[in-house]
């Protein structure tokens, strides 16, 4: 007899299997563009040099100790993270609207944010784009809502974002529905609505009484410019809008493993906040009942030392371009194939992924052919690609769709 008999062995999660298929394969010519995961030119993960200099500054301060946080964290840190994302001067901030809670990355963010609404909103029904990152239906699950939903958001045929079927489905959800937006570089698609689309969306939002929750992974990772591409979140604030955002660092700041993140909360009226901290303080309680400090500093002292904030903004810019000669690189080789099909898409998306198009057939190709590793819904992560190797990828793209 065991209390653990019978319990199913669930599909493994299929970004980390595809990387451990990766790390197995022994093949000399393999291309890991599973794990959304930033590397160098060398193939290399990338320390910033800013996230260096800061650490050995941390280590050399004496009044540093390894004491327990407050349960909502280290204050300065989400006050630095709230005012990156909503911009310094952001009226909700001065107006005393807007605070932030230091929660375990995105993720912790997302599970936290998902909790408090459910538990205390009453909130029980969640809207996620059609396609989203694989984590959004289990984090709102496993936070107690009832029913996860999708909304429409990619058009496949023409590679771009269906904004007539999404506001369609977001006129059809019930008032206080949550809807998870993107706020930048949408993973996997890697395709934003414009500018006037993210209006269009606004209007819906409230028309509709829907509830916001922006996530944010990719701040200043995805254009090079921290400001641009938090717009679509100040622009919902600059309409009234009330929300709560969870942000991770974990991509930015190359900071994967130190589990960083901030739920930033913007309200109407500011008598409730009072109210959500003293409640979230029980969901923090029990679940992490504190956060780590490591990390945390490390961001802090980054944004709030001008001279430090100039090298990272240096580093994303790093990132980004990088990232952006890739796409260049393997259209352009893949259009000197004269591979079937069109291939701008891949310059047109922004962030470190592209939705190819290549479907499940063509991706098993790629993998068990060529050992070009990528998501089976056609996601590769273009960090994965270097100026070694994309022609490689390129030619195995090409004999695939052939
Ligand atoms: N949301 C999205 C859309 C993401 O792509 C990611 C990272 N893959 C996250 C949230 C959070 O990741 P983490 O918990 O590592 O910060």
């Amino acid at each position: 007899m065991s209390f653990f008999a019978g319990i199913p062995e669930a599909a493994p999660i299929e970004v980390f299997h595809m990387n451990n298929l990766y790390l197995q394969d022994t093949s000399a010519n393999k291309v890991n563009l599973t794990i959304g995961a930033y590397r160098t030119e060398e193939g290399k993960p990338w320390v910033l040099p800013v996230v260096h200099n800061a650490e050995v500054a941390l280590a050399n301060d004496e009044s540093l100790n390894h004491e327990y946080l407050p349960v909502l964290g280290f204050d300065a840190f989400s006050k630095a993270a709230t005012a990156l994302v909503l911009g310094e001067d952001n009226p909700a901030i001065a107006e005393g609207r807007a605070f932030g809670i230091q929660c375990l990355s995105g993720t912790g963010s997302l599970r936290l944010g998902a909790e408090f609404l459910h538990s205390q909103c009453k909130m029980d029904v969640v809207y996620v784009s059609k396609p989203t990152w694989g984590n959004h239906k289990l984090v709102f699950k496993t936070a107690g809502f009832k029913e996860v939903r999708d909304y429409t958001y990619w058009d496949a045929t023409n590679r771009r974002v269906d904004i007539e079927g999404l506001i369609k489905d977001l006129e059809a959800a019930p008032e206080r529905a949550v809807v998870i937006l993107h706020g930048c570089a949408h993973n996997p698609t890697g395709m934003d609505p414009t500018q006037e689309q993210w209006k269009q969306i606004c209007e819906v939002v409230k028309a509709k009484k829907l509830f916001t929750f922006f996530d944010i992974a990719y701040q200043g990772f995805a254009s090079g410019d921290a400001d641009a591409d938090a717009w679509a979140i100040r622009y919902f604030v600059s309409q009234g809008v009330e929300m709560v955002v969870a942000q991770s660092f974990a991509k930015n700041f190359g900071l994967y493993n130190e589990r960083v993140g901030n739920l930033t909360i913007v309200v109407n009226d500011k008598s409730t906040i009072a109210g959500i901290k003293s409640q979230a303080s029980l969901c923090v309680r029990a679940n992490w009942s504190n956060p780590p400090a490591h990390g945390a500093r490390i961001v802090h002292k980054v944004l709030t030392t001008p001279a430090l904030r100039q090298e990272w903004f240096d580093c994303i810019k790093a990132m980004s371009s990088r990232i952006k000669e890739m796409r260049a690189a393997l259209k352009g080789h893949l259009e000197s194939l004269g591979t079937p099909g069109t291939w701008t898409h891949i310059t047109q998306q922004i962030g470190m992924f592209s939705y190819t198009g290549l479907n499940p057939d063509q991706c098993d190709q790629l993998i068990q052919k060529h050992k070009v590793y990528l998501l089976r819904d056609g996601r590769i992560n273009l960090c994965g690609l270097n100026t070694k190797n994309v022609e490689y990828v390129a030619k195995a793209i090409d004999d695939v769709v052939r």
